[in-house]
């Protein structure tokens, strides 16, 4: 699909059914998060079980049909190289969810990719534009971001009885939700995409009142674009930068997610 020129009008009609409550509220829980109901959650409170590849299928696994009726992109398009503030605003948001690996630079990739650069900096050089990074990266890799991106928050999201932990990392700033210890956080497995509290967490980072002031975007269909669709976070759907940076297991899944989408699409 060919580059779309700045202001297009795009279609919400992908968007999921996960609806918008404004029904709950909670002393110390972030505004987006209150305004959620638990009952909606596809994840609900669970920890991830490893770092790797195989943490994402038991983790998605036995929700796959499900993310997949929901993995239809509010826009499909080759690259960010594309993607203009416009189009952005087009999508009704003002806050961008990244993800990097394969969507900003291929996998651990040290930089954005050359041919992407001046989109990106046209991107976060819109002052109306906020932007916030959710990877599925350990440890090492979630810090190494903290190095590549100095002025974007980068989100992990751990579970925790009654609730989550937010750890954000902005720059050399290394926080997290009040009452815990950020520095025993490493040791934690964090919780992976596909996950809908990982896009409220996001959702609250980027202060939105509602997740229609949100786009997600992504490479892969049911870790990026499924969970942030069945929240109501539009949802930009991009081809994988240079997929064969990635361990032959991921590809696997890649192909496998494709074929699933497009079986369940088929079935419409
Ligand atoms: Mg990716």
């Amino acid at each position: 699909m060919g580059a779309r020129k700045p202001g297009l009008q795009v279609s919400r009609s992908a968007l999921g059914t996960v609806p918008w409550a404004g029904q709950r509220s909670s002393p110390g829980m972030p505004a987006v998060l209150a305004q959620l109901r638990p009952a909606d959650d596809i994840f609900p409170m669970q920890s991830a079980r490893g770092y790797d590849w195989v943490s994402t299928v038991l983790q998605g696994g036995p929700k796959l049909v499900k993310l997949a009726r929901h993995a239809a992109p509010t826009l499909r398009i080759d690259s960010v190289a594309s993607l203009y503030p416009e189009t952005i605003r087009s999508l009704g948001a003002h806050g961008i969810i990244w993800d990097v690996d394969g969507t900003l630079m291929p996998r651990h990739g040290s930089a954005v990719a050359p041919h992407l650069a001046a989109a990106f900096a046209r991107l976060r050089g819109d002052p109306m534009l906020r932007h916030v990074i959710l990877s599925n990266c350990d440890a090492k890799r979630f810090a190494d971001l903290a190095t590549i991106f100095t002025d974007i928050p980068i989100l992990r999201v751990y579970a925790r009885a009654g609730g989550i932990i937010v750890r954000r990392r902005l720059g050399e700033s290394d926080s997290c939700t009040p009452g815990t210890d950020v520095s025993r956080l490493d040791s934690v497995r964090a919780l992976r995409k596909p996950n809908v509290l990982m896009v409220r967490a996001a959702l609250d980072e980027l202060r939105c009142t509602s997740p229609s002031q949100a786009v997600m975007i992504g490479d892969q269909y049911l870790t990026d674009v499924a969970p942030a669709n069945m929240l109501g976070v539009a949802t930009v759907k991009v081809d994988t930068i240079e997929p064969g940076s990635f361990p032959m297991p991921v590809r696997a899944l890649q192909l496998a997610e494709r074929l699933l989408v497009r079986m369940v699409a088929s079935h419409r």
